[in-house]
């Protein structure tokens, strides 16, 4: 493995995608300078959940290469800038039933979109923080069990009250829990929360199945 990283290093050298600057994705002087400002966050009508950042300059771009080129650096970086709030917020323990275990939904994408990039950011930052919780002994399980059942407008550019309508009673649960499942607290996952409407349509329908909705995770939060 670490020949096959030297080998990539020398013959294909990756740049850094906010300064350009070999050799990593996301060099380390750009990672310091994104702070994290674990704050609980709060929108009518949704859980309480937690974010990790501002929703500004450099966050944003990484968030852009999320969602554009689904990378891999950016997804971990994100997930574990989560972890790291959610440990010194302490709501960690929260996050799991009395066995350790947890459910991660991630929100989803339109599938026009999805069909165009060949991935769901959100799918990506969920299997990244799982990974992250799971190495603190939290049981996570990535469930995608949420998607759009009509067809949708980009959030982007939308104004509060057309963002809540664009979304309003779009989502379905792929299926009901289990009376086991219902047990299991289940975490939302997203990149970005600004009004909330995309959590609150998710939440909406995996409470209508069943689903034991418990907070959100997201990287930024708009101010
Ligand atoms: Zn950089």
């Amino acid at each position: 493995m670490v020949f096959v990283n030297w080998f990539l290093d020398v013959w294909l050298p990756t740049k850094c995608l906010l300064c350009a600057n070999p050799p990593r994705q996301l060099c380390e002087a750009c990672q310091s300078l994104i702070a994290t400002r674990p704050r609980l966050v709060s929108r009518p009508g949704l859980v309480g959940g937690v974010a990790a950042v501002d929703y500004r300059a450099d966050a944003k771009a990484l968030v852009h290469h999320l969602k554009v080129l689904g990378a891999g650096s950016v997804s971990k970086f994100m997930a574990r800038h989560i972890l790291d709030s959610l440990e010194r917020l302490q709501v960690i323990e929260a996050l799991r039933d009395l066995r350790g275990k947890a459910y991660l939904v991630p929100v989803p994408s339109r599938p026009e979109i999805t069909r165009v990039r060949g991935f769901v950011p959100s799918v990506l930052l969920a299997r990244r923080l799982a990974r992250c919780l799971r190495e603190t002994g939290v049981v996570a399980q990535v469930k995608p069990i949420a998607r759009l059942g009509r067809q949708v407008r980009d959030q982007a550019g939308l104004n509060r009250q057309e963002r809540e309508e664009n979304l309003n009673g779009a989502m379905r649960a792929t299926g009901p829990a289990t009376p086991e499942d219902s047990q299991v607290p289940v975490w939302l996952v997203d990149d970005v929360i600004t009004t909330g409407a995309s959590l609150r349509e998710l939440q909406r329908c995996l409470l209508g199945a069943g689903w034991n909705v418990q907070g959100f995770v997201t990287f930024a939060e708009t101010l």
